[in-house]
């Protein structure tokens, strides 16, 4: 079930601060605290979708062309061109990474790898 006193919530509700790089009616974008890469950005809607399959799902059509637009306008601004990655991560046991915070958001990263990026890319190399 949504918990609505996940961080991303705050965030959107304006309780907590982020830095925002885009905004508009039904989604926000803003820099990840804890970034991969040179660039790394959050686009999150501001419904309450608590996974990218539970938003495709139930999003009003004006809300996922909101936050479609959002997305462009996030990568426009942030010069990201064509050479970015973008993710998602859902649910605790989810294979590669897990979802921590459980109110959807795709990932935007770009530019140089960050040293702590690549200690977790070493790492997952190394896992048997
Ligand atoms: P995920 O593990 O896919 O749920 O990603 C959650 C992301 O949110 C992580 O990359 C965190 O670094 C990031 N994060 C957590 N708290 C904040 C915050 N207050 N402001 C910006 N990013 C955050």
């Amino acid at each position: 079930m949504y918990d609505k006193d996940n961080v991303f919530a705050k965030i959107i509700r304006g309780e907590i601060p982020s830095k925002r790089v885009v905004e508009n009616e039904y989604a926000i974008s803003f820099y990840d605290v804890n970034p991969m890469c040179k660039t790394h950005v959050l686009v999150v809607p501001r419904g309450e979708y608590e996974n990218i399959l539970d938003f495709a799902r139930r999003a009003t059509p004006a809300e996922q062309a909101g936050f479609w637009d959002c997305f462009v306008k996030t990568a426009d601004k942030l010069g990201v061109n064509a050479e970015f990655n973008v993710f998602a991560n859902a649910g605790l046991a989810a294979p590669i990474f897990n979802q921590s915070v459980f109110h959807f958001h795709l990932h935007l990263i770009a530019g140089d790898k960050t040293p702590a990026c690549k200690d977790l890319m070493r790492e997952m190399l190394c896992e048997k």
